[in-house]
């Protein structure tokens, strides 16, 4: 399998230091360190996957457990009765800094329109 060398690779390896809330065989979660909401946590698949258009149909059932275990996260934390965002950024034109699939889990505080330019 291809070693994902940015630093969410270096995350999951744990050459890098992470807050790490959250991780099984197949994916991790950690705090983001520059956060963009009272609550803000990256959910990452362990595989290498560059962006979301390089996932392919055999990532499915992963891109599946991403969103469930956000979902799960924010039930178990409490977010679910107020709410949350979920962004995935994609490419130049969404701001994707990272080049490992991620799904920012934002919440714990009302968070605006998104979207605007
Ligand atoms: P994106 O713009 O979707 O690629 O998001 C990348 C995110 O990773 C940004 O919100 C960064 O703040 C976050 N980030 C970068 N390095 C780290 C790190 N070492 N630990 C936690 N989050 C990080």
């Amino acid at each position: 399998m291809a070693t994902d060398t940015t630093i969410f690779g270096k995350i999951i390896r744990r050459e890098v230091p992470a807050d790490i809330v959250f991780e099984d065989e197949q994916l991790i979660a950690f705090r983001d360190i520059a956060p963009s909401a009272p609550v803000h946590v990256l959910f990452v698949p362990k595989t290498p996957i560059a962006s979301l258009d390089a996932a392919q149909p055999a990532h499915a059932e992963l891109l599946g457990r991403l969103m469930l275990a956000a979902a799960e996260y924010a039930r178990t934390q409490g977010l679910a009765q107020d709410g949350y965002r979920v962004v995935v950024n994609c490419g130049p034109d969404a701001g994707q800094t990272v080049f490992q699939l991620h799904l920012h889990l934002l919440a714990g505080a009302p968070l605006g329109p998104f979207g605007k330019r």
